[in-house]
């Protein structure tokens, strides 16, 4: 089975050529990169070329598909360190201490941002990687 056609098989409704092709080309990119690493739609938009919102979409495809998990990043809105993550939108707290500024930030106040990452489940991806002839 082709990997477009895991695609045709498995996503619906059944994403559009153009769509397709762009998935095709972020799981591309993530088969270079090293497993451990964190995925930002930014970074990912860049290595394929592509503006970040269609990125997001692709990665998100991904995700749905069980290859990806996304992650919830809490950062603090001064140094903009990360203060916790979460795999739930859900899961995160209305405020969370902040070791630097020595009080609690607030993702409703401004003092605090999320960004989302996606990180890749390993074992999923070399699953689809053996079950797909990936044509290079
Ligand atoms: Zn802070």
């Amino acid at each position: 089975m082709s990997l477009l056609n895991w695609f045709k098989n498995t996503i619906s409704p059944a994403p559009s050529p153009r769509l397709r092709d762009i998935v095709s080309r972020v799981l591309a990119f993530l088969r270079t990169q090293p497993t451990d690493q964190e995925f930002r739609p930014k970074i990912v938009a860049k290595a394929i070329g592509e503006p970040p919102a269609v990125a997001s979409m692709a990665l998100g495809i991904l995700r749905d598909q069980g290859l990806l998990e996304e992650h919830y990043g809490v950062h603090c809105g001064v140094n903009s360190k990360q203060l916790n993550s979460y795999t739930c939108i859900k899961d995160i707290p209305k405020s969370l201490p902040c070791e630097d500024c020595e009080e609690s930030h607030s993702t409703l106040h401004n003092d605090s941002f999320v960004d989302i990452y996606y990180t890749v489940k390993a074992e999923e991806m070399a699953r689809l990687l053996a079950s797909a002839a990936i044509a290079a």
